[in-house]
Order: structure tokens, then C-alpha cells, then sequence
């Protein structure tokens, strides 16, 4: 059996590649505490995405892990969630950051955000995603109390730990590893992640 190709997905920026139906996609988290912001696009129809809205109801949980289906804004499923090595913590309340994001934390220039980092992802193989659903934030640590308040927590992933979602009808996955460094949930310092396709 061949490898996989391993793909860098650089620090602070954005990957987008195609995937057939029964595809897998890797997403390795290297160093443990970065989060990666991940979107699925149905590749015959870029209007047909895997939407946190939609899923949430499906699998009955704020917490898709491995085992749950991950479902489009038109109810079907796109990606199944095949492993996770974490503990299963990732977000599905946040959206993507962007620059109106780091202008509220205070910053007078342009930082790098998530949702140019999708388009950023998406243009490299030639195709413009026709909006920014909210992501499925890989590692995101958002704790919600049972009063309902959440919280900025760090990545509970350690080096290494991986998931693999297989892809359920031809698809195109987007990831960014997100610039945040202000707040703590990448503790502080956006690294590289990996990736590779496997069959
Ligand atoms: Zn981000």
C-alpha cells in the first residue's frame, strides 16, 4: 500500500481539495492546539454546503464527533465522522473570523482571518465558494455553561491526534488554521496543521 501524501496546511492560512464520494480526508492537528476551520461544499452544486444549523438537530449534540453524519443545508449528509483521537471537543456555534472580528478586538490593520483564508483556499483550485457557511471549528475549545454563557477555552487536542471524515457524495474541503492570536483558543500561537487524502 502506498502512503498518503502528507499536505501542509500553513500556519494562518487557507487549503481547499476535492474529494470523490467515499474519499477520506486526514486532518492532523501537529502541534495539538491549533483549530481549523473546516467547510464542505457539494461539488456539483457550491450552494449545497455541510451546515451546523442543519446538522445540529440531526445528531442531537453541539459536539459532532466520531460516528455522526455531518449534514448539508439541503438535510443530506456530506461527511461522515469516521475517528477522532481527541476528546471530541469542537465548536459548531462560532462563525469564521474575519477582519470585522480583529476590529472589534481592537486591531487598527488587516489581520488574517478564516473567512478570507476559505476564499483564499477555495480561488487556489479554482473556485469561489458563493458564501461563508459557518465552519465546523476542528479543536475549538468554546465551553457553554449550563446557564447558557460560553467561554474562550484552549484546544484539549494534544500533538499529533487526528480525525477523518469520509466524504459521502463528491465534495470539495476547505480548511483554515486559524490567525486568532489575540483570544486564547489557539493558546495564543496559529501553527501549521496537516492533512492527506486516503482511500
Ligand atoms: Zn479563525
Amino acid at each position: 500500500m502506498t502512503k498518503a501524501e502528507i499536505f501542509t496546511l500553513p500556519a494562518r492560512r487557507g487549503r481547499a481539495c476535492r474529494l470523490g464520494k467515499g474519499q477520506a480526508i486526514k486532518i492532523i492537528n501537529t502541534h495539538g492546539h491549533q483549530v481549523v476551520d473546516t467547510w464542505a461544499f457539494s461539488a456539483e452544486d457550491l450552494h449545497e454546503f455541510m451546515s451546523m444549523e442543519h446538522m445540529r438537530p440531526t445528531i442531537g449534540t453541539i459536539f459532532p464527533t466520531k460516528g455522526h453524519h455531518l449534514q448539508t443545508n439541503r438535510r443530506r449528509s456530506i461527511l461522515f465522522f469516521e475517528e477522532d483521537t481527541s476528546p471530541g471537543i469542537h465548536d459548531t456555534l462560532l462563525a469564521a473570523c474575519d477582519d470585522y472580528r480583529y476590529g472589534l478586538l481592537g486591531c487598527t490593520e488587516y489581520h488574517d482571518n478564516c473567512t478570507d483564508n476559505l476564499y483564499a483556499g477555495m480561488r487556489q483550485i479554482g473556485l469561489t465558494p458563493p458564501e461563508v457557511p459557518s465552519p465546523l471549528n476542528l479543536w475549538m475549545n468554546i465551553p457553554v455553561a449550563k446557564d447558557g454563557k460560553t467561554g474562550w477555552g484552549e484546544p484539549l487536542s494534544k500533538a499529533g491526534d487526528y480525525v477523518v471524515l469520509r466524504a459521502q457524495m463528491d465534495c470539495i474541503i476547505a480548511m483554515s488554521a486559524c490567525p486568532q492570536d489575540i483570544l486564547p483558543i489557539n493558546k495564543g500561537k496559529p501553527v501549521e496543521a496537516h492533512y492527506q487524502i486516503v482511500s
